[in-house]
C-alpha cells in the first residue's frame, strides 16, 4: 500500500509500504477517511526529523502520516473477543498506544501512559494517510451508525480535541466563551460550544475564516489585526465583566495572554494550541483574579465517544468543517492549500 510521508521543510511523498497484519491483540482498519489537523503542520512544516521531538513526542523514523484515523475492521489478529471488534465494524481510532494496563491507559488515557506514550499513530507510528491502518484493538472506537467517516475522522483529533477543552472548563449553556483561532479545533469548539446552549465570541485574523465561525454558531466574531484592543472588545460585549471562559487554539503568544486576560475573576482558561510559549503577569493575569489556567491534551477513548454520541444525537453538522476531500495521490497539494492556513479543514477519502 502507499502511505503518506512527511519529509521536512514542506515536502512529502507518496511511499511504498508493506500491507500490515494484525498480532497478537491487534486489529487492521481499511480507513475509509483521514483527516488533516493543524498539528500535522508543525510536522509538515518541522526541519528535517524535528516535527515530533518540537511537540515532545521523541523522535523516530520516517512513518505514515495522518492521526484522524476511520474505516471499517478488515482484520482481527489472535486473542480479540467478539467485544473487542467485528470484521465490518465502523470505527475510529484513539491515536495513541501506551502499556494498555497503568492507571492512564485503563482509564482510556494511553497518551498519558505511566511509562510515557509508545506511539502516537501518524506522528511516531503509521498513521491514517494509507488504505490501512494496524493497531491494538482496545485503541478503537465505535462510530455511530448516524456518523459519516468523515465526521468520525474529524472526532478523532480537531473536534474530539475541542470537545475535550470544553468538558475541561465545564462549559455551560449560560456562558460566554471567547474562542481564538479558528481553525479545524477552534472552529469546532465554536460548533460544539453553540450546540451547548453557550454565547460563542470567536477571534481569528482570517476574515473568511471568521465568517465560517458566525455561519457555525459565533455570536461575535472579532478580527484581533484590526479590533485594537482585544480585551477591551470582549470586556465590551460583556457588560464590562469579560467572558466567563476562554480557550486557545491559535497557539499565538499574544493570543494566550489575551485569553487569560479576556476572562472575568474566577474565568477559567484553557490553552489546546500545541507548541510555542506564553508571558503572562502572574499577579495581575492570574492570582489577583481567582483565573484558573488549564492545559487540556485531546481526550480519552471514553471522552471520543462521548463526543460522537452527542454530535449524533444533536445532528451537529460536523462535515461542514470540511471544505476540501481529497484523494491520497493529491497530499501534497493538499497541504500546501492547508500550509495556508486560510482555508477549513481537509480529509482524505478512500
Ligand atoms: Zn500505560
Ligand atoms: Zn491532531
Amino acid at each position: 500500500m502507499k502511505g503518506v510521508v512527511f519529509l521536512g521543510e514542506r515536502k512529502l511523498e507518496l511511499r511504498e509500504f508493506p500491507d500490515p497484519v494484525p498480532g497478537p491483540g491487534e486489529v487492521v482498519i481499511e480507513i475509509k477517511a483521514s483527516g488533516m489537523c493543524g498539528s500535522d503542520l508543525k510536522f509538515y512544516r518541522a526541519g528535517k526529523g524535528g516535527g515530533a521531538a518540537s511537540l515532545g513526542l521523541g523522535g523516530g523514523g520516517p512513518v505514515i502520516a495522518g492521526h484522524e484515523p476511520c474505516g471499517v475492521v478488515v482484520a482481527i489478529g489472535p486473542g480479540i473477543g467478539e467485544r473487542e471488534a467485528r470484521i465490518g465494524q465502523r470505527v475510529m481510532q484513539h491515536h495513541y498506544r501506551g502499556c494498555g494496563v497503568c492507571k492512564h491507559c485503563s482509564t482510556g488515557w494511553m497518551q498519558l501512559c505511566v511509562e510515557g506514550v509508545k506511539e502516537v499513530y501518524g506522528v511516531t507510528g503509521h498513521g491514517a494517510h494509507a488504505r490501512y491502518l494496524k493497531c491494538p484493538a482496545r485503541t478503537l472506537v465505535p462510530l455511530p451508525d448516524e456518523l459519516s467517516f468523515t465526521t468520525g475522522a474529524a472526532i478523532s483529533c480537531g473536534t474530539g480535541t475541542a470537545w475535550g477543552a470544553l468538558q475541561r472548563l465545564g462549559l455551560r449553556g449560560d456562558h460566554t466563551i471567547a474562542i481564538f483561532g479558528q481553525g479545524p479545533v477552534g472552529l469546532s469548539a465554536t460548533q460544539l460550544a453553540a450546540a451547548m446552549g453557550a454565547r460563542v465570541i470567536a477571534l481569528d485574523t482570517g476574515t473568511e475564516r471568521l465568517a465560517r465561525a458566525k455561519e457555525f454558531g459565533a455570536d461575535l466574531a472579532i478580527d484581533p489585526g484590526s479590533a485594537g484592543d482585544v480585551v477591551a472588545a470582549i470586556r465590551a460585549a460583556t457588560h464590562g465583566e469579560g467572558a466567563h471562559l476562554a480557550l486557545d487554539a491559535s497557539s499565538s503568544p499574544q493570543a494566550r495572554a489575551e485569553a487569560v486576560r479576556c476572562v472575568r475573576t474566577w474565568g477559567k482558561v484553557c490553552f489546546v494550541g500545541e507548541g510555542g510559549e506564553v508571558t503572562l503577569d502572574v499577579s495581575n493575569d492570574l492570582l489577583r483574579r481567582q483565573v484558573t489556567l488549564i492545559g487540556s491534551w485531546t481526550f480519552s477513548t471514553v471522552g471520543q465517544a462521548e463526543c460522537a454520541r452527542f454530535i449524533a444525537d444533536r445532528g451537529i453538522e460536523v462535515d461542514r468543517l470540511f471544505t476540501h476531500r481529497w484523494r491520497l495521490e493529491e497530499a501534497e497539494e493538499a497541504y500546501r492549500l492547508f500550509d495556508t492556513q486560510t482555508t477549513g479543514k481537509g480529509v482524505f477519502v478512500m
